[in-house]
């Protein structure tokens, strides 16, 4: 019986690459290991993974009774359907510790630092293991990708010391602009449909019985969004309703301006208001020096409504 890695529903590059370069990781030391991941890949990560040569890990939404190791979230709500039959043998995270729970003695590798593929790195380091020079690209990438160019607040010393390791490994000498050129394609927007852009990094969270669903897309120039604000808007009211949704968000980050559109649909929009200590104009409010959901934007919220 392998052992399965998988990382979070609607997987981004760190739960992609993290997937691969676990199992890698795993596979050296002897542990049958695959990688999966539960939905399809983004345009980030399908860069990423041709540039270096990679195939995307395989689709599996099912562990009932399967080993299994999760990458990049500890939360039910982003985790397989069925994953409370499986055996979880372990986690890698960075996020805020979820709600999964597990039967029997778990590896956890959890830390807070920037991205779950430089706490794999520090595995590799840890088990001695070599790092070959295309998995190392890519980790690089899913570092980059996760931080956002260093920018992010979520940014530590661990993970710009994991770069400048791994683009020696893969011999990358301006990790610096392969990371523009990754957000370059995230902010081709452009002719692609509202809700799938609005589900192209979207988590829904379970805050103490509230549901809420937090989206996020990080361009060069947010000025790609001027003519779809208000149809993003109309969407989310939507799939708010749809979902059964007390507040769906859509954060709009522009990586340059170092800051983030807050576009919502809300039961309650004095809930929000309150969360950011901030009043909203049309349903939209600008948070400077906001690039983070994970740091500076679930937490607010979770206060609001614990
Ligand atoms: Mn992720
Ligand atoms: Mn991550």
């Amino acid at each position: 019986m392998p052992l399965y890695i998988v990382g979070h529903s609607i997987p981004d590059s760190d739960s992609i690459i993290g997937a691969i370069s676990l199992a890698y990781l795993k596979n050296s030391l002897g542990i049958e290991a695959v990688s999966c991941k539960q939905g399809d890949i983004n345009p980030e990560s399908r860069y990423i993974l041709e540039k270096f040569g990679f195939s995307p890990p395989k689709t599996k939404t099912s562990y009932a009774n399967e080993d299994v190791f999760i990458v990049d979230t500890t939360d039910l709500t982003l985790c397989p359907d069925d994953i409370l039959e499986a055996n979880v043998l372990g986690v890698v995270d960075h996020h805020k510790l979820g709600d999964l729970t597990t039967s029997t003695p778990l590896e956890a590798w959890i830390r807070p630092v920037g991205c779950s593929n430089t706490i794999i790195k520090e595995m590799f380091d840890f088990y001695d293991v070599v790092i070959p020079k295309d998995i190392a690209a890519i980790m690089m990438c899913a570092i980059l990708s996760d931080t956002v160019i260093f920018k992010s607040p979520t940014c530590t010393k661990a993970d710009t010391k994991a770069v400048k390791e791994l683009a020696l490994i893969a011999d990358i000498l301006n990790p610096k602009e392969l990371g523009l050129e990754m957000f370059k394609v995230k902010s081709q927007v452009e002719g692609t449909p509202i809700r799938e852009l609005i589900m192209r990094d979207f988590k829904d969270f379970n805050m103490s019985g509230t549901k809420v669903g937090i989206g996020q897309l990080e361009v060069v120039d947010i000025s790609v969004f001027d003519k779809m604000k208000d149809e993003l808007l109309k969407d989310l009211e939507v799939l708010r309703k749809e979902g059964g949704r007390h507040s769906v968000l859509l954060l709009l980050t522009d990586i340059m301006q170092e800051g983030s559109l807050l576009l919502t649909a809300s039961l309650d929009s004095d809930k929000i208001e309150e969360a950011f200590d901030k009043k909203m104009e049309d349903s939209k409010m600008w948070l400077d020096g906001v690039m983070s959901r994970k740091k500076q934007v679930v937490p607010f919220l979770e206060k609001i409504f614990k």
